[in-house]
């Protein structure tokens, strides 16, 4: 029998759900490779044939991309996401002070085998109140010239992202992938749509939604952020824009397999009023495949 969910479009190897400098330490000497195999095979076990990481610090990600074809999977990664200098995004990846810097560790990210370019835009959710962020995101003019730069490169750029006024300009410039996309108002979710064959939307409900009864933050908090994402994905996808499914595994209660499997349930959830479950696997597949074709180096 085919599997509910046969691809994760964001996932991080290098962390497992719990604590994440525990799961970074895990690394610290050397990737521990016998750690990777064991994930992957769990990925092999649930049939799930397709992982697209967001990338880290320490090699965990280029080397499950090295031996990921020994479990049947396409492994598609960043080797490390990149910041401004001063920003959020220390987890997964290293700072750029200025455009110069940026250019030369997109060519390290390349040279280590990287298929695509990851870069964070944005801050985190602050879980104690809607619709508030950690930091402000970078300027509209600098996210242009980033997403420019990546597709001089001839690469495809993966973004960290939330908020309207980050998100319309990453639209407009042609993004291939909004990570997250939190806080989008109805303009940029009709940007979105209209901009479908360029820009895909993945809206990481599960580390929101798998929070809910841990005791970390208010339970009421984490439901308000989850309808307003699960009513945004249904507009998003009645008025036509491209959504795919993208667990953010290895956050904190997402582990890595079960968690696509949540984040289905949640998308789900969002489109029951306006599709079928056959519809929405459909959808989901064809996005998924979008996603395959352009996430990798041609
Ligand atoms: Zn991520």
């Amino acid at each position: 029998m085919e599997p509910l969910v046969r691809g994760d479009c964001h996932a991080h190897m290098i962390l497992d759900a719990v604590y994440w400098k525990d799961a970074i330490s895990r690394h610290s000497e050397a990737v521990d490779t016998d750690y990777v195999r064991g994930v992957l095979e769990r990925y092999r076990e649930a049939g799930m044939t397709y992982v697209r990481d967001g990338g880290d610090t320490h090699g965990v990600c280029q080397y499950a991309a090295r031996i990921a074809p020994e479990y049947g999977i396409e492994y598609r990664q960043p080797a490390f996401a990149m910041h401004r200098k001063g920003r959020y995004g220390n987890i997964v990846g290293f700072a750029y002070s200025d455009l110069n810097e940026f250019r030369m560790m997109m060519q390290m990210a390349v040279a280590q085998g990287a298929d695509f370019i990851k870069i964070m835009v944005s801050g985190i959710l602050d879980f104690h109140e809607a619709g508030k962020m950690s930091c402000e995101p970078l300027p509209p003019e600098e996210i242009r010239t980033l997403v420019d730069m990546v597709h001089d490169a001839g690469l495809a750029v993966m973004l960290h992202i939330n908020e309207s006024r980050a998100v319309l300009p990453a639209i407009e410039a042609g993004a291939d992938s909004l990570e997250h996309g939190f806080y989008m108002d109805e303009e940029c979710l009709a940007a979105l749509a209209e901009h479908r064959d360029a820009t895909v939307w993945i809206p990481s409900i599960a580390p929101v939604g798998n929070q809910i009864g841990s005791g970390r933050f208010p339970d009421e908090v984490l439901r308000t952020i989850v309808r307003g994402q699960q009513e945004r994905v249904r507009y998003a996808v009645e008025h036509g824009a491209r959504i795919a499914l993208g667990s953010d595994a290895g956050a904190y209660a997402v582990p890595h397999v079960t968690g696509a499997q949540d984040e289905y349930r949640y998308l789900k959830e969002a489109l029951a009023p306006c599709r079928t479950e056959e519809e929405i696997q459909k959808m989901l597949r064809e996005n998924e495949e979008w996603i395959r074709r352009r996430f990798r180096r041609s």
